[in-house]
This record gives structure tokens, C-alpha cells and sequence, in this order.
């Protein structure tokens, strides 16, 4: 892709999306491990509705390492795949206490050893908690880098991760991880995408064409 496409792409999405960021909602930095793992293959809305009541029954790590089992389900039981979530995050909170000292470590081969946490969520912690510049795929990130041409629609996600990370500069990376985030989540939708209006139309591989919306600026 050549540098005027990605400029394009950075000017529009700083246009659109200036200032946007992390919609899970959390105080702690163990806070936000778990919800991101709550986050597979579902929505941070969904997540929001729960981690409030979680958090405030087991107000502390060790409230959740020792917590039942059945006590976290039935919270988080909107939730899909709640059973294992839970048992990933009551096994999360005692590997934290014994071997971290309670803190969420930032290495990404340590992150990845953690019940529940795979490269996305890594990424994610990195880039929030500490700043490390990631891209974390997730399912609008991915879709996005290939509708906008960085990578191919049958690349992996390790690939569409190196790609992405190849095409934008490491200043850029987790600015744009969540303004993909957005741009994927409430315009540039899987089925059927605001595309009126879009002036990525002349780069995107995937232009719809009966569209009733303008694009809508969620900024
Ligand atoms: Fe997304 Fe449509 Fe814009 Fe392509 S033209 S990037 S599908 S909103």
C-alpha cells in the first residue's frame, strides 16, 4: 500500500474518531485483564453490564480467587461461554496473588500463559495498562485491514497483525487499534456498512452499494 493510502486512512480516522479509546469499563488493572477476557466473542456492552456487580461482590483480587465458583457464574451468566469464563477468572485471580504478587504483568509470553488470555488480550493489556505500543486483531480490526487493503481477506490474524504493524508507524499503533475498533463497531458494520458518504470508498476492496445512511461521526 502506498503512503498516500495510509495517510488517507490515519487523516480520516483521526477526522471521525479524534479521541477515542478503551469502552470497557474498569478501576484496577486485574479489573481490566478480566474483563477483557469476558470480552471473547462478545460484546464490551454486554461486559459493562456485568463487571460492575462483579467488582463490587468481590471488591478484591483475593475476594475473587477465593470466591465459588457458582458465585461468579451466576453473575456473569449473560455472558456467553460463562462457565469457562469463570473458571478462567477464579484460576486468573490465584496464578495473580501467588506468582505476580497480585499484579498483572506486562510480558506478552508470560500474559499468554494465563488461563484465558491468547494474544489479542495480551495486546490489549500492553497497549492499556502500559502503554506498550500493540495492535490487538480483534473481529473489526481484522475485517477492516482488509477491507481498507493493508491486509488479505484470508490472512490470518497473526498476519494481519504483522501487516498492520508494517504499514502504520509504532507512535500510530494503539491510537489506531482503537479508532479501527470504532470505525468497525459503528460505521464500517460487518453486513452492512454506512459506506455513504465514506471517503475510504475509492481504497476500500469492499465498497457497498444500496445504501440508505450517511456515515455517522461517533467522535
Ligand atoms: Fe467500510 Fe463502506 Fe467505507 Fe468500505 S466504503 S471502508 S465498507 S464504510
Amino acid at each position: 500500500m502506498d503512503l498516500n493510502k495510509k495517510n488517507k486512512i490515519l487523516r480520516y480516522l483521526d477526522q471521525h474518531f479524534p479521541n477515542v479509546g478503551c469502552e470497557l469499563w474498569y478501576r484496577k488493572d486485574y479489573e481490566l485483564l478480566i474483563a477483557v477476557v469476558l470480552s471473547a466473542q462478545t460484546t464490551d456492552q454486554s461486559v459493562n453490564r456485568v463487571t460492575p456487580i462483579l467488582f463490587k461482590t468481590f471488591p478484591r483480587l483475593e475476594d475473587l480467587a477465593h470466591a465459588p465458583l457458582q458465585s461468579i457464574e451466576k453473575i456473569i451468566q449473560s455472558i456467553g461461554l460463562f462457565r469457562t469464563k469463570a473458571k478462567h477468572i477464579k484460576a486468573l485471580s490465584n496464578i495473580l496473588i501467588k506468582e505476580f504478587n497480585g499484579k498483572v504483568p506486562s510480558d506478552k509470553s508470560v500474559l499468554t500463559l494465563l488461563p484465558g488470555v491468547g494474544v489479542k488480550t495480551a495486546n490489549v493489556i500492553r497497549a492499556e495498562i502500559f502503554n506498550i505500543p500493540e495492535i490487538a486483531v480483534d473481529t473489526h480490526v481484522y475485517r477492516l485491514a482488509w477491507r481498507l487493503g493493508i491486509s488479505k481477506k484470508n490472512d490470518s490474524v497473526s498476519v494481519t497483525e504483522k501487516k498492520l504493524r508494517k504499514a502504520f508507524p509504532e507512535n500510530r499503533y494503539i491510537k489506531l487499534h482503537h479508532q479501527l475498533i470504532h470505525f468497525g463497531r459503528y460505521a464500517c458494520h460487518a453486513k452492512k456498512p454506512q459506506c455513504q458518504g465514506c471517503a475510504l470508498q475509492s481504497i476500500c476492496k469492499e465498497p457497498h452499494k444500496n445504501l440508505e445512511k450517511p456515515i455517522i461521526n461517533r467522535s
